[in-house]
């Protein structure tokens, strides 16, 4: 037997027989952590943790703290799921079972059979059943042909169609238990790892996406090692249907909707134009004191600019259609990067004009798929909080951590406690292909961000080959106070589109040489990052975002022209204020005060009125006490200020 070394993450370097396996490595460091491996990476590629390792071998383990190690529990979920319905439903045509965000699903034909919510219980309890067997996932490697008869013999079309466009050499089945798939894997080592199952739902999905094909049956759901954590999943769920934010913007009148507008097109409410207003302003005064200057531009530029940024041909179907005008094809602004490289041209640049910062709230349009979009979420029509900062290399590594720094401010304004930067790099293999054709500069950008990274100490985790096609992204994710997940932003490094669009600034020893790109968006946009915030808050917005912050109560009408007078002192200190003048009782004023998530309640009565001051409640927590108009417009800008400044 020859040996084989095993490199891990940590640096260290173990030897093993060859034949070894990621289980068997996990175990060499302790029982507790071979228990949590799912698969694992090997020089790279994903790996089941039993599958044998003969060769020198960079090996990182994957447990449920790792996404990947997540996507594999629930691909072999989808498995134990399949195995569970063919219990049941025997015949079914199965088509693909991926993981997904949250789960996996498996699309299925189950050709007569109207499969439906009521059927999902039985399903789940024999996937507990089945888990329990604790069934080993074997993985086999199999012949075109072979894979073709075993399919033909189930009469499988989708299977059939799916092997016939794989290279021989390249199939493997996995089985486990009575069940048995065409699958690239990895898997978990046996379905005892699944400990809680849950299905979540049932829809319609055409075979590839096509509505030409047949519509097959897709079957969500979700499992878990611990039966806890599906309990906190299904209570996170229930709570974020009470926050979704499709649901608040319409209770509190933020945004809406309209046929004649089209879909995808918001219509923002005086209330959320509010929101807009106020953090166009915060990132104005933030950007202004990081050095940013503003710019504008228009919604639509000629076909040639987009060619020049490699939008087109490629980013076509994203676009709206052109428009032909005298002689000239036009197409809406799906991007503001390209005229901002051509503000960054209008003039002559030198080293001393760098790094110059470039912002603007620029509005972009993109076409989604009409069944892709969602509320707020995957929208047609979208305002970016967009900068483009042009810098040297040897500026790039301050400019980049200042752009960290200022969404790391951003993250504490909003009280955002859990993020994760994915940084993506390329492909060596794909050069020229899906990337640039510039290695150096791919090495060097590359190196550039993960020093930063390493130095900040910001949680980040390095995907391969998911760069842009002109340098490495950053990917922000973050996770609303209830834990759901929401890709903020897209940071970019480009050293492609100075060199496509020609930009050049005279260095110090005159000559002329290209800058670096960044492009950065911390708030992203206004329509994701508004829908995000209103579930994060549940539409209790804080003092400083809240369209209305106070809301004046009168126990009885004949108060009402007294509460003018306090109205007036409150705009006086610029307190954004309202009067509810109706006749209704105090309790219910209060109430609906507390339904409009109004953060501030100032109950007004005779007493009140004849001492000049103010009975103050504040949203979900009650009675605050009396103070003087004074004090309470002290009290409000302390507060204010203190939710700003972090
Ligand atoms: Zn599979
Ligand atoms: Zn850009």
């Amino acid at each position: 037997m020859s040996n084989i070394n095993i490199s891990l993450p940590d640096g260290s370097v173990k030897q093993f027989e060859a034949g070894t396996t990621a289980m068997d490595v996990a175990l060499s460091i302790s029982e507790g952590l071979a228990r949590n491996v799912l698969s694992a990476k090997v020089n790279g590629q994903v790996w089941d943790a039993s599958r044998p390792i003969n060769h020198d071998a960079q090996l990182q383990l994957l447990t449920w703290n790792d996404e990947e190690g997540k996507s594999t529990m629930w691909h072999s979920s989808a498995h134990l799921m399949a195995e569970a319905l063919e219990f049941f439903y025997p015949g079914i045509k199965l088509a693909i079972g991926p993981p997904i965000e949250n789960g996996f699903y498996y699309d299925i034909d189950f050709e007569d059979y109207n499969f439906s919510d009521e059927d999902l219980q039985k399903v789940e309890k024999k996937m507990v059943e089945l888990a329990r067997e604790k069934n080993q996932f074997v993985r086999q490697e199999i012949s075109k042909a072979d894979a073709l008869a075993y399919f033909q013999e189930r009469k499988d079309p989708y299977k059939l169609e799916l092997i016939n466009d794989l290279e021989d050499g390249s199939i493997t089945f996995y089985t486990q238990g009575n069940f048995t798939d065409l699958c690239r894997g990895p898997h978990i080592p046996h379905t005892g790892y699944i400990k809680a199952v849950k299905l979540l739902s049932v829809a319609g999905a055409y075979w590839r996406g096509d509505e030409k094909n047949k519509m097959l049956t897709r079957i969500y759901g979700i499992t878990f090692p611990k039966q806890k954590e599906l309990e906190d999943y299904l209570e996170m769920l229930e709570e974020a249907k009470k926050r979704d934010h499709r649901k608040l913007g319409k209770e509190l009148e933020l945004f809406t909707f309209d046929d004649d507008i089209g879909p995808g097109l918001p219509l923002w409410l005086p209330n959320g134009a509010f929101l807009i207003e106020q953090l166009e302003e915060l990132a104005k005064k933030t950007e202004k004191k990081a050095g940013y200057k503003r710019v504008r531009s228009p919604h639509i530029a000629k076909e040639s600019l987009y060619l020049t940024s490699g939008h087109l041909p490629y980013y076509k179907d994203s676009m709206f259609p052109p428009m032909e005008l005298d002689g000239s094809t036009y197409y809406l602004k799906a991007m503001n990067c390209p005229h901002h490289h051509k503000i960054f041209d209008a003039t002559p640049k030198s080293y001393k004009d760098l790094p110059l910062r470039l912002a603007e709230y620029g509005t972009c349009y993109r076409y989604e798929k009409s069944g892709e979009l969602f509320g707020l979420m995957r929208v047609r029509s979208l305002q970016m909080n967009d900068a483009h900062i042009y810098c040297t290399k040897d500026q790039f590594e301050a400019e980049f951590r200042a752009v960290n720094e200022m969404y790391i401010k951003y993250f504490k304004i909003f009280g955002v406690d859990k993020y994760i930067m994915r940084f993506s790099t390329h492909d060596p293999a794909k050069l020229g292909k899906k990337y640039v054709d510039k290695p150096e500069l791919w090495k060097e950008t590359e190196d550039m961000v993960r020093e930063v990274l390493i130095n900040s100490g910001i949680p980040y985790k390095e995907v391969a080959d998911e760069a842009a096609f002109y340098g490495p992204k950053i990917d922000v994710q973050i996770y609303s106070v209830i834990g759901k997940e929401f890709t903020l932003a897209t940071n970019q490094v480009d050293f492609a589109q100075p060199l496509s669009f020609n930009l050049t600034f005279t260095n110090a020893k005159n000559e002329q040489e290209h800058p670096i790109v960044i492009h950065r968006a911390p708030l992203g946009t206004h329509e994701r990052f508004i829908g995000f915030l209103i579930e994060h808050y549940a539409g209790k917005f804080p003092l400083w975002l809240a369209p209305e912050q106070v809301r004046i109560l009168p126990i009885s009408e004949k108060f009402n022209e007294g509460c003018k007078n306090i109205l007036q002192s409150l705009e006086n200190y610029d307190i954004r204020a309202s009067i509810d003048e109706r006749g209704e009782k105090v309790g219910k004023k209060i109430r609906d005060a507390e339904i409009a998530k109004v953060p501030i309640m100032l109950v007004i009565g005779e007493k009140e009125l004849e001492e000049g001051k103010v009975s103050v409640r504040k949203q979900g927590e009650g009675d605050q006490g009396t103070m003087s108009i004074e004090e309470f417009a002290q009290f409000v800008t302390n507060e204010v200020k203190s939710q700003l400044e972090v």
